[in-house]
């Protein structure tokens, strides 16, 4: 969607606090105050930027919103809320607020959500584009709040938050448990991760003290409204039905064993070199190869039965990793298996003499028949019944990273799956598919 003669860009970011404010929040509070004011909201970005940036905030989320009206009245209007609820004297809060009537480089979003962008390449775009912006605290918000107004969604997701009335932040949460799996089991795969239905958990609520009540993520608004519905909570106090590129692996780029960069996110090609390993607490650690490189990843204890996944494969297995690079290692939310080795297990041999299965004579000490006292050094070996096959595997829900694809959407091989109107249930099909 192309900036308009009389449209213009609201990028924010960087008003988080440990106290809990949230800038989806800070973001919707000012929707609602613009449309008062003569400006026209046309649509609502939650933009989720490179999940292992250093000084990110807590899931690192920017948001934008695409408006009509005057851009100084909005520039003024984002200022103020920033001022009014911001906990500006939090050294790790450092707001950014951006109005951009002309386009800003789709490369600098990139950027944010794949790589680093620092402060001074934001101010820099900004500049050239002539758009307003404020920084606060060291400017680091910045990055964030220009990333937003920039971005460009090649692929897209929704995600319905609803937010506390004020007098409960900090209160424990009522959202019905039950009523979340029901909404999950009517709606999937057009609405995903409200619930981890393998691992019996809520994933959608967060724990946090910010205002989120719960959110819901799915493929079009009305799939995500029609899953709301059905999600019994206690009274909220706003909602917000945001576009964004949650889910939609925007983090990943192709990468190879030898070349990756910390903190940025890989999809790396590579023939599995041993045994997976299973270390202290859980984490399973594998390692894979490509032309004489070695890159470790790791699927730590969080990704619950992904790991048997990752523990079932074996040397020669040709498979895709992704995951974020951090600390040397890739850190796997999925990995899509190409093709499987002939793997060989070992089982003690018939005997040479009688026939008869024999046993083990020790560690080392090779074989011996029990019925009539042969030896034999070399075991039998057979071929490994697989317990994988070829496809993609991905960490479950309650492990899962905003931005990653979840293999509902389907996956880079597939095409996106494009339900018809009679597999849907009663409700959403019919609706608008935007906003
Ligand atoms: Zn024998």
């Amino acid at each position: 969607m192309a900036i308009g003669v009389d449209g213009f860009r609201i990028g924010l970011d960087d008003t988080d606090a440990a106290s809990g404010l949230c800038t989806t929040w800070l973001g919707a509070v000012l929707a609602e105050r613009l449309e008062p004011a003569g400006c026209r909201v046309r649509e609502r970005r939650l933009v989720r930027l490179n999940p292992n940036a250093p000084f990110r905030t807590r899931g690192n989320a920017a948001i934008a919103l695409l408006a009509d009206g005057d851009p100084g009245t909005a520039f003024e209007l984002a200022c103020a809320l920033v001022e009014e609820y911001a906990p500006l004297d939090a050294p790790m809060t450092n707001p950014g607020v951006v109005v951009a009537e002309r386009a800003l480089p789709v490369a600098f979003y990139t950027r944010a959500v794949t790589d680093l962008c620092t402060i001074g390449e934001a101010v820099r775009a900004l500049d050239s584009a002539g758009a307003r912006y404020r920084g606060y605290g060291n400017g680091r918000g910045l990055i964030g709040a220009t990333a937003a107004a920039a971005a460009e969604f090649a692929d897209r997701t929704w995600e319905l938050l609803v937010y506390r009335e004020p007098a409960r932040w900090g209160t424990p949460r009522h959202v019905d448990r039950e009523s979340l799996f029901r909404a999950e089991a009517d709606t999937f795969p057009h609405t995903w991760d409200s619930v981890d239905r393998a691992n019996r958990a809520v994933v959608c609520v967060p724990h946090t003290p910010d205002p989120v009540l719960f959110g819901v993520r799915g493929e079009s608004p009305a799939w995500v409204k029609w899953a709301r519905e059905m999600v019994v909570a206690e009274p909220n106090a706003l909602e917000t039905c945001w576009v964004t590129n949650q889910g939609t692996d925007a983090h990943l780029v192709p990468g190879e064993c030898g070349a990756l960069r910390e903190a940025r996110s890989y999809a790396v090609a590579g023939t599995v070199a041993s045994t997976p390993t299973t270390g202290e607490g859980g984490h399973v650690t594998l390692l894979i190869g490509d032309g004489g490189e070695r890159l470790g990843c790791m699927a730590y204890e969080p990704t619950k039965g992904f790991r048997d996944v990752v523990r079932a494969l074996r040397a020669g297995d040709r498979i895709v990793a992704c995951g974020s690079y951090r600390h040397g290692s890739l850190n796997l939310e999925k990995l899509r298996i190409d093709a499987l080795a002939e793997a060989a297990v070992s089982r003690p041999p018939p005997c040479p003499a009688c026939g008869k299965r024999t046993t083990s004579a020790g560690a080392g000490k090779g074989w011996k028949c029990r019925a009539c006292g042969a030896r034999t050094a070399e075991p039998e070996r057979v071929a490994e019944e697989r317990a994988i096959g070829p496809g993609w595997y991905e960490v479950p829900p309650v492990a899962r990273r905003h931005l990653a694809r979840p293999l509902c959407r389907g996956t880079e091989t597939d095409s996106i799956r494009r339900h018809q109107p009679e597999d849907m249930p009663p409700g959403p099909a019919g609706s608008a598919d935007s906003p």
